[in-house]
């Protein structure tokens, strides 16, 4: 069952909802819908999308669309649906047809990058392709043992810097340079997740992205950015700056299963326009799912 494990915190603040509407009556409506409104905004959907659902709901409920507390609660889940799905295409990885396809997993420290990078790597194995990593965080020594433990739980071949003073773009050079001559199909490139306020940071990502397109043609095909679920809306500001310097295709939402903020998953998506195509739902190598707009609001309004 897909996001089974994830999201039980914010079904539990979402639950609220459901005895609301199993009571409500069409005098109650204002307060049911105050109370509904404070729900979404504690699991952190946000303002802005909070009170846009809220208020199409009373549209509905007035001019006698909605009858009753069923029929509220679906369309709750499909105005959620709504928004996850009309800014947003494809949320399968776009990997080309040149080999190696070139990921670039980015992100600031702690949110989740090497974890999910050794996650995506077992997927991606157990369908069938070969996977090298690359370990582009050359700032951080130990950033390189870390990724190093993945590779040799997920069987894969990484490559490392080969001097303390590498530059991560000449690590993710020579990875790629490796996989078009070994015929690997994805290179999983790992970066350096100093503080995003740190200008000189976004001027690697930037070099990393040249030094890969100047091996494959068409590279990177995906920059996946990883955002820390547990930080909620806060996560908006970091995500915006990402995607203004780099340009992300994908985003990677972590720590779902700790988090009460789910919600956030919405905003960011109405915010940037930018697909979620993977979920962190615990620490296993299992534990990143695709992301699936219709399991994901089955899970959090079950
Ligand atoms: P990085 O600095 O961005 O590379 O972050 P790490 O990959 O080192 O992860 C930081 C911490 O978050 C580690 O303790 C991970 O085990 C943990 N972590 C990462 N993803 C998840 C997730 O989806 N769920 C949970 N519960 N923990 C996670």
């Amino acid at each position: 069952k897909i996001f089974s494990g994830g999201f039980t915190k914010t079904r539990k603040n979402l639950a609220v909802i459901d005895e609301l509407l199993l009571y409500w009556n069409l005098s109650d409506t204002d307060r049911v819908l105050d109370e509904l409104e404070e729900a979404l905004l504690v699991s952190d959907f946000g303002p802005k999308i909070t009170i846009k659902i809220v208020e199409n709901l009373r549209e509905d409920i007035l001019s006698g669309k909605l009858k009753s507390g069923t029929e509220i609660k679906e369309a709750l889940k499909q105005n959620v649906l709504d928004l996850l799905t009309t800014k947003v295409s494809k949320t399968e990885l776009q990997l080309g047809f040149r080999k190696p396809a070139v990921i670039m997993i980015v992100g600031v420290n702690g949110g989740g990058k090497t974890t999910s990078l050794g996650k995506l790597a077992y997927r991606l194995k157990k369908e069938g392709a070969k996977i090298l990593m690359a370990a582009g965080d050359t700032f951080r020594a130990a950033a390189g043992d870390q990724l190093e433990i993945w590779a040799e739980r997920t069987d894969c071949e990484i490559v490392r810097a080969e001097s303390e003073k590498a530059k991560a773009s000449s690590v993710l050079t020579q990875a790629v340079k490796k996989g078009k001559e070994l015929g690997f199909d994805i290179v999983l490139c790992d970066t350096s997740g100093r503080l995003h306020t740190n200008y000189s940071l976004m001027e690697e990502l930037i070099s990393c992205k040249k030094a890969v397109s100047k091996v494959v043609a068409g590279a990177p095909n995906e920059i996946l950015l990883v955002l820390d679920g547990t930080t909620g809306l806060n996560m908006l500001p970091q995500a915006r700056e990402f995607n203004e310097v780099v340009g992300v295709t994908g985003l990677i939402l972590t720590k779902l299963d700790g988090s009460a903020r789910g919600g956030c998953v919405v905003s960011v998506v109405d915010e940037l326009g930018i697909p979620v195509k993977f979920v962190g739902v615990g620490e296993r190598v299992e534990d990143l799912q695709p992301f699936d707009a219709e399991a994901f609001v089955n899970a959090i309004f079950s």
